[in-house]
């Protein structure tokens, strides 16, 4: 089964304790394309400028991202600057120019608007109702979103949020949206806001998962070092999204090994700058860090 994602395609220049990178590929769409890639067809709804590079776009379609919905317009690919603090948890913008993205609107072609699994990145609230608009019959929405939208697009997010299933933000994020410092508290508020589950991305702590009826927690996989948690949390979701399409396993067991491959995905991508880690991964790869993953938290495991 395939899955449509719509979001950022940017260019970054990472700046964090162990070394920098220039004009690295990046944008959350492009993370979760190239993660969900691993597991099942991607179909990628995006802007770019004509700069964007051909290698780029091979790369993208020999993961066997759909990239016919990738817009290329005259002007510049949008370009995101970061530079990371000691603690890897924080970080400054130093840049963002949206350039091409700025006036970006999904349009979706017939092949897409038959999606089923659907992610609507971190981009403007009113984008990804539009992308709503048009599917004709998802059976699963995941979206994200981030501060500046939660503070400036409210009046936009609410309604949005009674449209998707999974809600998948940051903790400081939750804290805002919510207007609950518990993290608990603040889970059980964003469910009565519509999404159906709330995972709750934690950095390096993990991944808590909230159902009216459940709770999840997930560890990060512990790692000697990370290069730059760029996307990460772009990662986790294409990992997350793509183990539920490959499996069509939505109950509850399903959704908690799509949790752990979505920290497996995000475990890798941290390991190196941008998507480097990712370009050079393999399926074999990624199966043994699950079984090391699940032996990680094996109670009963000698
Ligand atoms: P994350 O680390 O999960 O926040 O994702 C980082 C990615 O989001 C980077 O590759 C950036 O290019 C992209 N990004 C940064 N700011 C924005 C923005 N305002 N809108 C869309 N994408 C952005």
């Amino acid at each position: 089964m395939s899955i449509l994602v719509v979001g950022s395609v940017f260019f970054d220049d990472i700046e964090t304790p162990h070394g920098k990178a220039a004009r690295a590929l990046g944008g959350a769409a492009t993370y979760f394309a190239v993660a969900a890639s691993f597991f099942a067809p991607v179909q990628m709804v995006a802007a770019v400028g004509d700069d964007f590079p051909r290698e780029e776009m091979d790369f993208l379609a020999q993961r066997g991202v759909d990239v016919s919905g990738l817009q290329v317009r005259s002007g510049r690919t949008g370009f995101w600057a970061g530079r990371y603090h000691e603690d890897m948890n924080r970080r400054d913008t130093l840049d963002l120019q949206l350039n091409v993205f700025a006036d970006f609107r999904p349009e979706l072609s017939p092949s897409h608007r038959t999606a089923e699994y659907v992610f609507l990145a971190n981009i403007d609230p009113r984008l990804q109702s539009m992308v709503l608009d048009q599917l004709a019959a998802p059976s699963l929405i995941g979206c994200d979103t981030m501060n500046h939208w939660i503070t400036e697009s409210r009046a936009d997010l609410e309604p949005l949020l009674q449209r998707v299933h999974v809600l998948a933000i940051n903790d400081e994020e939750a804290r805002l949206l919510s207007g609950e410092q518990n993290i608990v508290l603040a889970a059980r508020r964003l469910l009565a806001m519509g999404p159906k589950r709330v995972l709750i991305k934690r950095g390096e702590y993990g991944v808590l998962q909230f159902s009216p009826e459940s709770i999840f927690a997930v560890p990060a996989f512990p790692l000697e070092q990370v290069f730059d948690p760029t996307g990460a949390g772009d990662t986790f979701g294409g990992g997350f999204m793509g183990q539920l399409a490959r499996s069509g396993d939505t109950s509850e067991a399903g959704i908690r090994r799509a949790i752990v491959y979505g920290s497996v995905m995000a475990s890798f991508v941290v390991e190196d700058f941008g998507l480097n880690r990712l370009r050079g991964l393999t399926h074999a790869m990624v199966d043994q860090r699950y079984r090391q993953f699940v032996s990680l938290t094996d109670i009963d495991g000698a």
